[in-house]
């Protein structure tokens, strides 16, 4: 990191408990509380006075794009009261001049070294300390090591070729001069239009005699409408400070917000319309990003939002031509960093200003005079870059950083950033990351996210002098389940798809992660807290208090699958097995009346036919119009514990597997319980799989391809249709896909204990199924209990097991059972879901991958490819 400008110092070598990087909002916090604490504490800044962010980008037109009522340290209440911004998003110099304030109130500045750059930190395993140096000689012995330097604080470099031939003034919009810059009368160039150009571009257009706009990637932006900070909003925050602050914490974002249930999807034009012009007219980014609740998962949903904002280019530019090459189609909204803007797209109609669209006409060279793209030599008397930061990971990259056994943070984080909550890195005791990679940080509002993170490292540092620690590191299970459900936390969103500096995407070389912690503000503060409350889960602390070590994974359940756990928990409805059956019944049709529809299939035809007990309807799936196939057959078994379900039930699942899996799905209806007990499921199932052999060239199957798939009971009588076959001779079966399939009775297996309360499918229900279905005496028989049976000889099988399952042990000693009986078996599992979650098709996004890759078994199970099936990828 280049250094301010200063006078030097005389070296030092010294002791500390703590050595702060960074005197922006996280290092002056986190100062404060290490004071607060009684610990002695040395800051370091590369720049020459505190602010950080702040200091450093002074170009025109900087503010904050959050509000500044929310922008802002709340630990002080003081603070709070003395100061008032004067407008709803700040200027640059006024957000400076409050962290000064803060910085003076509590006498910060004789902590802090300016002007130096802290350039390696190395952990002495023989002293449990860090030893940290500066390019200014400074050697400082520390315990904690704490990084509050920022995620844009490292400037991207040009990385165009002849950056350093240019013979005119050169500006980075990140380092910009303190006296400022005069355009007047000079042809400009600013080259990015991401938030720092687009923020600058209008107030440079106002001096400059021509300014020329260099475009890579068009981005959304929205007018800010500043002006007085929001009465609303202040009224709120006179009224009960305490609370707003509260909720503020406690929110998705940062910012006190009532999530909407709106989804874009299904909502109607006109309700469409008002929520984004009332997103517009307000003005603020979480307003626009919340417009609707499927905004960020769904495309088309997306596309709603982002085709909306494209008219409003469009009214605002007048020429056709630049209007268009303003209208981001790349990427979803909200993937890239959208943009507060003041007048920026009406800038283009001023006749010296001119948009180059480097899409048509890339840049090929700097030149002495100016720029030469594809088309054509520019000369400009000043260049701009405008051109980003080497975000989340540069700051902390750019020390020379080794921890246990001389290990290099950046080696080990070549193939992308580890950490625990963002907070913490295995191998590197004792060192502090505040808004680090695998935190909320950039997706917040970042003075939240900071007060957070440096109120949960003050603590931890508390509790572990309090307990005699005096060394902390997350153990290896704890982080890598960590990385693994911030990955997962992205995969359900849309963000993922673009190329923006949230992936690393904007670095040439880096590696392409997500970055930041997309699961919400609140859903992170309590993770940090419930591994507070269980003992530090996932870290190893030592010291005369001992050794100690809570491994363990904070978070294992799919993200999504959680949120609906979660509202299902807060509908309050009574238990399945306190209701009748014909009550259960109604209570499964209610939900399956306002759930998604799931994919188009080509036709889904309605049947009944021949059971043993009297005719059981059917619903036949196509995948590809009948004149297009035949096609392998699946024969389907909803799920229900042999009592709930029907043809409506599985619907959305049917329709999934058949358009993954390009295969005609044949759902049928079999007899339930209690009215019709054990065997009648089970005779059903098999008798409707002869007919269906029978009757394969009719109902559009190729002879020969035949399967059978069912979930949880359905899966029960899946596998005991395949049992009777076999022992009849005949049909003939493919393969079978069971779907956490119920194969036996005892509900004794560990996954009962662990699982059996909280996930829907709970032990008490169980029970109520098999007491409904069949006897005590009955439940050992291997047409009930298949597990017990005789195994040798059946079809193929692909086993679906989900980890917060009561049956997933069975289903997982089912697998086993089969291999060993020869039987060739694909086990999959359902990492972090529950019974039902992997059946919620259209609302549980993370079971897809797992759908495709059912479908991808049924297809296995077929000898030649199967025509028809749509991409998996298409589906959501
Ligand atoms: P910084 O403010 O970046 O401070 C880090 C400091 O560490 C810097 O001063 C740097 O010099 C120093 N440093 C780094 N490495 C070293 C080293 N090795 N040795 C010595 N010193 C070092 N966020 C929002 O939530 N809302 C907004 O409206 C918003 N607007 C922004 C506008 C701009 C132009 C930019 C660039 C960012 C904006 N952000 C915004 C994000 C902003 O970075 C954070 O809100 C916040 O200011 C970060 O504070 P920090 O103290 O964590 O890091
Ligand atoms: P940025 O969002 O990364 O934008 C950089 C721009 O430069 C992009 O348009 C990029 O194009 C372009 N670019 C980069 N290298 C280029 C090259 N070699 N040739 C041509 N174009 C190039 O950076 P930023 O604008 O500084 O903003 C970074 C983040 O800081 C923001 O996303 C936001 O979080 C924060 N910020 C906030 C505000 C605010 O309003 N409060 C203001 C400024 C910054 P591509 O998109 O094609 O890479």
């Amino acid at each position: 990191m280049t250094r301010d400008s200063g006078t030097k110092p005389a070296a030092v070598s010294a002791q500390f408990d703590a050595v702060v990087v960074g005197a922006g909002f996280s290092g002056l916090y986190m100062l404060y509380q290490l004071r607060q604490l009684g610990m002695s504490a040395k800051g370091f800044d590369a720049a020459a006075d505190v602010g950080g962010t702040w200091y450093w980008n002074r170009y025109p037109g900087a503010r904050c794009d959050i509000p500044t009522t929310d922008y802002a340290y709340s630990f002080d209440p003081e603070l709070e009261k003395e100061w008032i911004w004067s407008e709803k998003y700040a200027t640059q110099p006024e957000i400076l001049d409050y962290l000064r304030l803060a910085a003076d109130r509590h006498g910060l500045r004789s902590d802090i070294e300016f002007s130096t750059t802290v350039t390696s930190a190395h952990w002495d395993e023989g002293e449990n300390r860090w030893k940290i140096t500066t390019d200014r000689g400074n050697e400082i012995w520390c315990r904690y090591y704490i990084m509050a330097s920022g995620c844009l604080s490292i400037p991207k470099s040009a990385e165009i070729e002849g950056a350093g031939q240019f013979a005119g003034q050169v500006y980075f919009t990140s380092q910009w001069p303190h006296e400022g810059v005069d355009f007047t009368g000079q042809r400009v160039a600013v080259i990015g239009t991401g938030s720092s150009g687009i923020q600058s571009i209008p107030l440079i257009a106002r001096q400059a005699s021509q300014l020329t706009v260099f475009q890579r990637t068009p981005n959304f932006s929205i007018p800010a409408h500043n002006g007085p900070a929001p009465a609303e909003r202040l009224v709120q925050l006179s009224d009960d400070r305490d609370g707003y602050r509260h909720a503020a914490r406690w929110s998705r974002g940062g910012i006190p917000a009532e999530p909407t249930d709106v989804l874009g999807v299904t909502a109607s034009e006109d309700v469409r319309r008002e929520r984004f012009e009332a997103a517009w007219d307000q003005g603020e980014l979480f307003g626009i990003l919340g417009v609707f609740a499927d905004q960020g998962v769904n495309p088309d949903s997306n596309d709603i939002v982002a085709g909306m904002i494209r008219e409003k280019i469009r009214l605002a530019v007048d020429d056709p031509e630049t209007a268009e090459a303003l209208c981001p189609k790349d990427h979803y909204f909200g993937t890239k960093r959208p943009c507060l803007d003041t007048g920026y797209f009406e800038t283009y109609n001023l006749p010296h200003v001119r948009l180059v669209d480097l899409r048509k006409q890339p840049i090929i060279r700097i030149t002495e005079e100016g720029i030469d793209t594809a088309d054509q030599s520019f000369e400009f008397d000043a260049i701009v870059y405008a051109t980003g930061f080497d975000a989340m990971t540069g700051a902390l990259a750019a020390v020379d950083v080794t921890g246990r056994g001389g290990l290099s943070l950046t080696e080990k984080w070549a193939p992308g950033p580890s950490t625990y909550l963002g907070l913490m890195t295995a191998g590197f005791p004792n060192l502090f990351m505040i808004t680090g990679p695998g935190s909320p940080s950039v997706l917040s509002n970042m003075t939240v996210s900071i007060e957070q993170h440096v109120d949960w490292v003050a603590g931890c540092l508390r509790d572990m002098r309090d307990a005699g620690f005096d060394t902390i590191e997350p153990t290896a299970l704890a982080e890598s389940g960590w990385d693994e459900h911030v990955r997962d936390c992205a995969a359900i969103t849309l963000h993922p798809t673009a190329s923006s500096w949230y992936m690393g995407a904007n670095v040439p070389g880096k590696p392409r992660v997500f970055l930041p912690y997309i699961g919400g503000v609140n859903a992170y503060r309590q993770a940090c807290d419930d591994v507070v409350s269980q003992g530090y889960l996932g870290f190893r602390r030592t010291g005369r208090g001992g050794d100690q070590c809570r491994d363990g994974v904070i978070r294992s359940m799919q993200p999504d699958v959680a949120m609906v756990l979660e509202i299902m928990a807060g509908l309050g409805l009574p238990p399945m097995e306190t209701l009748s059956a014909g009550d259960a019944r109604a209570l499964m049709a209610a939900a399956a009346a306002i759930r998604p529809p799931g994919p188009e299939v080509a036709e889904v035809t309605d049947g009944v036919m021949p059971g043993p007990g009297g005719d059981l309807p059917y619903r036949l799936y196509r995948p590809a119009a009948a004149d297009q196939g035949p096609h392998p057959i699946v024969v389907y078994f909803h799920g229900g514990g042999w009592v709930l379900g029907d043809l409506d039930s599985d619907d959305p699942l049917c329709r999934d597997l058949c358009a993954r899996s390009g295969a005609v799905v044949v759902s049928v209806n079999y007899r339930h319980a209690p009215e019709a007990r054990f065997p009648a499921a089970a005779q059903d199932a098999f008798t409707a799989v002869q007919w269906v052999d029978a009757n394969t060239v009719s109902l559009g199957g190729i002879p020969g391809q035949l399967a059978v798939a069912g979930w949880s009971a359905g899966g029960n009588i899946a596998t005991v249709a395949c049992h009777l076959a076999r022992d009849a001779g005949g049909p003939r079966i493919a393969g079978q896909l069971l779907i956490n399939p119920v194969v036996e009775s005892e509900m004794m297996r560990p996954s009962y204990a662990e699982n059996g309360d909280g996930y829907i499918l709970t032990t008490a229900l169980m029970r109520w199924f098999w007491d409904h279905y069949a006897d005590p005496a009955e439940r050992g028989d291997p047409r009930a209990a298949p597990l017990l049976g005789n195994l040798a000889d059946l079809p193929s099988a692909c086993i679906v097991t989900a980890d917060f399952d009561p049956l997933r042990d069975e289903g997982v000693a089912y697998a086993r059972a089969l291999d060993a009986a020869g039987v060739p078996v694909r086990h999959v599992r359902a990492r972090g879901h529950t019974h039902t979650s992997l059946t919620m098709v259209g609302i549980v996004i993370s079971g897809a991958p797992v759908r495709a890759q059912m479908a991808g078994a049924l297809a296995d199970f077929f000898p030649a490819p199967v025509t028809g099936a749509v991409s998996n990828s298409s589906i959501g």
